[in-house]
């Protein structure tokens, strides 16, 4: 295998092992373990094109973070305001929102996003702990 597509094997890999939307960064730090001579840029190269291929899809969080996700079907997230940990929510699309927006807007409506937020099982237990 050449050194490149091995690369982008193990970034692809990352990115779907443990699905917990990892950023570019968080990516890079696991990347680093089994290839410890990769570089940032290189990470963020094969994730673009990773993404343009359609195989893994990028999220936009609210928070601003651009996360990775190997989940490729339309699904919404649920993000933690403690620790900004993101999750699969697994809430049946809501196909016809997008009809009935476009109903009442001179938009032609595409899409809609949707996170939810809140606190995670973990931090949960930590403040609980605390008290
Ligand atoms: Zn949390
Ligand atoms: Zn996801």
């Amino acid at each position: 295998m050449r050194k490149s597509s091995l690369q982008r094997q193990v970034i692809l890999e990352e990115v779907i092992r443990e699905n917990t939307h990892p950023s570019a960064q968080e990516i890079y730090q696991r990347v680093r373990q089994r290839l410890p001579k990769i570089s940032l840029g290189t990470v963020y190269r094969n994730l673009e094109h990773l993404e343009a291929q359609g195989l893994i899809q990028k999220i936009e969080s609210a928070d601003g973070q651009r996360r990775f996700d190997g989940e490729l079907s339309d699904h919404y997230h649920v993000r933690c305001l403690y620790c900004g940990r993101v999750d699969d929510a697994p809430l049946p699309l809501l196909s016809r929102l997008n009809q009935n927006f476009g109903r009442m807007s001179d938009y032609k409506i595409l899409g809609h996003r949707l996170e939810f937020f809140g606190i995670c099982p973990r931090c949960r237990e930590m403040a609980e702990k605390q008290n």
